[in-house]
């Protein structure tokens, strides 16, 4: 029905897209690596040098758990201004330093490998070269949603700049929940945006509900808040979707994917739905748009002979049925008409990209595609154990095309033995490959030294969380198994709809 509005703007998409690709092959041929110890053979950008030394010092500002790390670190800023002066000074490669330095790009890995780089049009807009720059700059305040919990807007803090992502800090709360967005991000809004669109914004840690107002906030903390401009929200324009806040729909439960079942549209932010499940708790909700395939018209399970996962209160599955629970709650389904298909996603194994590392967001790494599904994507970090291959989401905003690095100015992690240099004394993991980079306890820790603290030992890799919960301070469960348990046992702590939910909104 709104073919004749999507076309224009697919259009300029592809234009756009064109025209980058011809960017991006100058962009790679320009990437040059100055392997250092801190960070691994990273950082291939023009302005690296003068910014690596900004960046191990606001890191060093991190470190709370031992002297020893801060002098480690101030060791190794030391070592790294030398190398980077000997490496400036010795260019045409006298000394053994300079010997060992070696060029990384990936034009020429591509030919090694004799593997392909994904190709850019296989890029979501939002995975793509960026069409401006990151404005955010450390200390701004925003409003954001907690990936955590996705149905809360809280008060965030920009803490880190880097490259064209941000880390962003919850007010009142431990460093160890910061986490990283892109600078275009859809879930990070102006100072303001809740109460204008009606949305609860949860205040800082220690402010009771109605206590908390931005204009005295931003006073008290004498910060500023980010500018409206800044943000890739402001300037998406909506199109209809077809659907509407408490619409109700079958959709996979992204924690448990086996499941599918009865959930509602419980709020639509420019063109993204969040997905909640009828009375489980708001920690299963999730974030998509009409084209997502977790979400499914009402009816899909009965015509496929899927079973159908009911609300709770329904303890005999063949109980439920859809016409009178429609009729029992006074909703409607979401239209048909309004769930798109999505389109092959076309990566390929073998392909190469760049993407963000979970075990350690703030790093990207160069990778290979090893598995396709429908819908997902097998990750390889190159040079790695197979071990630490997982599944991402096709249209997961961590993932980029090679040379994103470059042109955004964010250091690369190259695979472990290319480019590389021998550790610095105590500043290597024993992990293979690990460079003591990041701490299984979050930002809040800029390098670890043991396996305890690595996010790629093998008692660490397969955990989920090691924090307890940000809201609840409940301790994360050992595994998935124990979720489904949870899932299964949890009384709804939140009634549906709450007064505050935004079902209770019109649209
Ligand atoms: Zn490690």
């Amino acid at each position: 029905m709104k073919k004749s509005e999507e076309k224009p703007i697919k259009m300029e998409k592809k234009e756009i897209v064109e025209a980058d690709e011809k960017k991006v092959s100058s962009s790679l041929e320009a990437q040059t690596v100055i392997p250092t110890a801190a960070t691994g053979p990273a950082g291939p950008i023009p302005s690296a040098e003068n910014e690596r030394p900004q960046r191990l010092r606001k890191k060093r500002k991190l470190l709370m758990d031992s002297g020893d790390e801060e002098d480690a670190i101030e060791d190794e800023e030391d070592k790294i201004r030398g190398h980077q002066k000997r490496g400036k000074t010795t260019k045409h490669g006298k000394s053994a330093s300079a010997q060992k330095k070696k060029l990384w790009n990936w034009v020429s890995y591509l030919e090694e490998e004799k593997m392909p780089a994904a190709p850019l049009k296989l890029f979501k807009e939002h995975q793509s070269f960026p069409q401006s720059r990151n404005s955010f700059k450390v200390g701004l305040k925003l409003e954001g949603i907690d990936l955590e919990h996705p149905s809360l807007y809280c008060v965030l803090t920009v803490v880190e700049v880097q490259g064209y992502r941000i880390r962003l800090h919850f007010d009142g709360y431990p460093d160890c929940y910061d986490f990283w967005v892109n600078a275009d991000s859809l879930d990070i809004h102006p100072v303001g945006w809740c109460e204008k669109t009606g949305h609860k914004l949860i205040p800082p840690k220690g402010y009771k509900d109605g206590e908390f107002s931005w204009p005295t906030y931003l006073k008290q903390c004498k910060a500023q808040a980010a500018p409206k401009t800044f943000f890739k929200s402001y300037n998406t324009p909506v199109t209809p979707t077809g659907f509407r806040a408490g619409m109700k729909l079958e959709a996979v439960d992204r924690k448990n994917p086996s499941l599918l079942c009865v959930a509602t549209v419980s709020d639509i932010v420019e063109n993204r739905l969040l997905i909640h499940f009828d009375n489980w708790d708001h920690s299963y909700d999730y974030w998509c748009d009409a084209s997502s395939p977790y979400i499914r018209p009402v009816g899909h399970c009965q015509e496929n002979t899927i079973s159908l996962t009911p609300p709770p209160e329904f303890k005999d599955p063949k109980c439920f049925s859809w016409e009178s629970y429609l009729e029992k709650t006074g909703t409607q389904t979401a239209p048909a008409r309004a769930f798109k298909v999505r389109p092959p996603h076309g990566f390929l194994p073998q392909m190469k990209l760049e993407a963000v590392d979970k075990r350690n967001p703030m790093l990207i790494r160069v990778c290979t595609i090893v598995e396709i599904e429908e819908n997902r994507i097998k990750l390889h970090f190159d040079g790695w154990s197979s071990l630490y291959d997982y599944w991402v989401d096709a249209d997961s905003p961590d993932l980029h095309p090679v040379g994103w690095c470059a042109k955004t100015g964010h250091p690369l992690q190259l695979p472990p033995g290319v480019a590389d240099i021998s550790p610095v004394p105590g500043q290597c993991c024993p992990i293979a490959g690990c460079k003591g980079i990041g701490h299984v306890r979050g930002p809040k820790y800029g390098y670890h030294y043991t396996a305890v603290g690595c996010p790629y030992s093998e008692v660490n890799l397969n955990r989920e969380s090691f924090l307890p919960d940000r809201l609840s301070g409940e301790r994360p469960l050992p595994s998935h198994h124990t979720l489904k348990a949870r899932r299964l046992e949890t009384p709804n702590p939140f009634p549906d709809p709450s007064p505050d939910s935004p079902q209770s909104r019109s649209f």
